[in-house]
C-alpha cells in the first residue's frame, strides 16, 4: 500500500545533527524539506563532546544558540602527556571570545543538541519531520528525484519526489550507494572503549582540561564534559573481546585512580572503530551526501560532527539557489569541491594525533608531527580556507582571502552581526551604500569593522551565508559597483 504521494524541494535522510542542521538552514529560505530518519527518536547515548566557535556560529545561523548556551562548558583546552605525566604538548583554548563572535571550544553532550535541533524543526513550518521512516530506494530523474521509504511502524510504503536528496544518514550511508562508489582511506583504524560517567557530585581534583595520555601501554583520554559528566576513552587491542572488555569490575579498576562507584556511576560504555576515510564522490546529479556519510576522523580533535555541520551550512545555500534560480552544476559542485579539502586536512591531523597517542615513542612522534597546527610543543585550532573551486574563478575573485571564514563583529549595542543578517549574504563596508542588492553591515555600526577592512588594506568585502568570504573590492567604486552586480547576485538566489 502507499501513501499519497508528496512532493518536495529537499528531502534530506538522516535526522543526526547534520540533518537537522541542514533542514533548520534551508528553512530560513523557505525551502520545503522532508526530513526521513529510520530511528523513533535521537540517538540517547552521547557521542560527541565538542565543538568549536565556528560550529556554534552556525547553530546561531540555524536558530538554536541561545536555547544550547546554557547546555554548554566552555572548555579550557586540551594536554597531551607523556608516560610520567609530564606535558609533551599543549592546546590552549583562551576562554575569552573569538572573532567568530563565540568562545573557541565547548564541552556538550550530545542527545542535547540533537533535542533542540528537533524541537525547533518541530516549530518549523515548512519542515516536514518523519521519524521511523527508512529510506530504500532513491532514483535521479534528472529534473527530479523519486524517493522510495517504508513507515517501521505500519510497514506502509511512502513514495516523494524532490528536486534535491541529501543523504545524512550516517556512517554506513544508504544514500552513498546511489553515488559512484568508493572510499579514500587515510590510514586509521583502531578499537577504542569509551566510557561516560556521571558524577554524584563535583570533583574539581579531575581538573578542566581534556588529558591525552600518551603511554605506550595505556593510551588514554579523559574530557571534562558539562555538569557532571565525565568521559574516558581507551585505546583496546584489535583482538579483544567487546563484552569482556566492558565488564563493569574490569572498568572500576580501571578507573580506580580517578572515580569509583562511592562518587560516580556509569551511564554507559561502548566500543568504537575510530576511522579515518573521505567518500570520493559527493555529489551525483541531483542526490548528495554530508556529514559521517562523507567524511569520518578519529574523535582525538573532536570535529567529526564539526565537520558535517560546515558540511550542512556550506550546502543549504547553494541548494536554496538552485531552487530559485534554477539547477547550477558549477553552484553544486563547488560544495564537493570546497568542503573535501578541508575535512580532509582535519582528519589528517586527527589521525596524527592519534598516533602521537598511542606511540610506541612520544617524544619521537612529536617531533616529526607534520602539520602547521604543532609547533614545538604547542599547538593551535586550524583555521582553514575552503578548497579553491570554480565558484570563485566565476565571480572573479582573487585569492589568498577568498575562501576564508569571516568573523563576526558586534554592534555598538553589544548584538552580534549574524543575529542581525542570519544565514545572508552581507557586504561589509567602511560607509553604509545608497543602493545594494544585500544587506549592507558598515563600520559605522560596526566599529571593528574598521580594523579589519584596514589591516588588508580592503574597501569592501562580500560574504556568503556560510560566512566564508567570496570576493572583496579594494576601492569605493568596485564596492558600489560589487554592491549592484546583479549576475553576483543571482549566485545566492
Ligand atoms: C565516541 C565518539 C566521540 C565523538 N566525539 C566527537 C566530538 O567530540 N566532536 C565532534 O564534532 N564529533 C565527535 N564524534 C562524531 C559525531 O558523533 C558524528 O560525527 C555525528 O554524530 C555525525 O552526525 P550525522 O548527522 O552526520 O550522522 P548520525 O548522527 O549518525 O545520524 C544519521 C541518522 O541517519 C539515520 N538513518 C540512517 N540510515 C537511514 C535511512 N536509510 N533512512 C532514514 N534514516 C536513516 C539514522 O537513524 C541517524 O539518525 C564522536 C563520535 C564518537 C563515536
Amino acid at each position: 500500500m502507499t501513501d499519497e504521494h508528496r512532493q518536495y524541494d529537499v528531502v534530506i535522510v538522516g535526522c543526526g545533527p547534520t540533518g537537522a542542521t541542514l533542514g533548520l538552514l534551508l528553512a530560513r529560505s523557505g525551502v520545503k524539506v522532508c526530513i526521513l530518519d529510520k530511528a523513533r527518536d535521537i540517538y540517547p547515548l552521547p557521542r560527541a563532546v565538542h565543538f568549536d566557535d565556528e560550529i556554534m556560529r552556525i547553530f546561531q545561523n540555524a536558530g538554536i544558540a541561545e536555547k544550547l548556551a546554557p547546555c554548554l562548558h566552555v572548555n579550557a583546552g586540551m594536554r597531551f602527556l607523556d608516560q610520567e605525566g609530564a606535558l609533551l604538548l599543549d592546546w590552549p583554548r583562551p576562554r575569552k571570545i573569538t572573532e567568530q563572535g563565540w568562545h573557541a571550544s565547548y564541552r556538550f553532550h550530545q542527545p542535547d543538541l540533537e533535542n533542540i535541533l528537533r524541537e525547533e524543526l518541530q516549530k518549523t513550518e515548512c519542515v516536514d519531520v518523519r521519524t521511523e521512516t527508512e529510506a530504500v530506494e532513491i532514483k535521479d530523474e534528472g529534473k527530479k528525484v523519486r524517493l522510495r521509504a517504508r513507515d517501521l511502524d505500519t510497514g506502509r510504503k511512502q513514495e516523494m519526489t524532490s528536486k534535491y536528496v541529501v543523504g545524512c544518514d550516517g556512517a554506513n550511508s544508504f544514500v552513498r550507494q546511489s553515488l559512484p562508489q568508493g572510499t579514500e582511506d587515510l590510514g586509521f583504524q583502531q578499537k577504542w572503549l569509551v566510557i561516560d560517567v556521571i558524577l554524584k557530585s563535583d570533583m574539581p581534583q579531575l581538573g578542566e582540561y581534556t588529558l591525552q595520555y600518551c603511554n605506550p601501554n595505556f593510551p588514554m583520554t579523559y574530557c571534562r564534559n558539562p555538569g557532571l559528566r565525565r568521559r574516558w576513552e581507551m585505546a583496546i587491542d584489535e583482538t579483544s573481546d567487546d563484552m569482556a572488555v566492558q565488564d563493569q569490575n574490569r572498568i572500576w579498576q580501571m578507573l580506580a585512580k580517578w572515580v569509583t562507584p562511592e562518587c560516580a556511576e556509569i551511564e554507559r560504555t561502548a566500543v568504537y572503530q575510530f576511522r579515518s576515510l573521505v567518500a570520493k564522490h559527493w555529489r551525483d546529479g541531483r542526490v548528495m551526501i554530508a556529514g559521517d556519510a562523507a567524511h569520518l576522523t578519529p574523535p582525538f580533535m573532536g570535529q567529526g560532527m564539526c565537520a558535517g555541520i560546515r558540511d550542512a551550512s556550506n550546502l543549504a545555500w547553494k541548494l536554496s539557489s538552485c531552487l530559485r534560480n534554477g539547477h547550477n552544476d558549477i553552484l553544486l559542485s563547488s560544495y564537493n569541491e570546497e568542503r573535501k579539502p578541508h575535512v580532509r586536512k582535519f582528519i589528517e591531523t586527527a589521525v596524527q594525533l592519534g598516533e602521537l597517542i598511542c606511540s610506541k615513542t612520544p617524544e619521537h612522534a612529536l617531533r616529526t608531527f607534520a602539520s602547521d597546527a604543532v609547533e614545538k610543543n604547542s599547538m593551535k585550532s586550524l583555521k582553514l580556507p575552503l578548497g579553491q573551486s570554480k565558484l570563485s574563478e566565476l565571480v572573479g575573485a582573487k585569492m589568498p582571502l577568498v575562501g576564508t571564514l569571516f568573523g563576526q563583529p558586534g554592534l555598538l549595542s553589544g548584538k552580534k552581526m549574524d543575529e542581525i543578517y542570519p544565514y545572508r549574504p552581507i557586504l561589509v563596508t567602511f560607509k553604509p551604500l545608497k543602493e545594494s542588492l544585500y544587506p549592507v553591515a558598515s563600520s559605522e555600526e560596526f566599529p571593528k569593522l574598521e580594523e579589519v577592512l584596514t589591516e588588508s588594506n580592503l574597501d569592501g568585502v562580500l560574504i556568503r551565508p556560510d560566512r566564508y568570504l567570496l570576493t572583496y573590492t579594494e576601492n569605493r567604486a568596485e564596492t558600489v559597483s560589487l554592491a549592484t552586480d546583479q549576475n553576483i547576485r543571482n549566485w545566492f538566489a
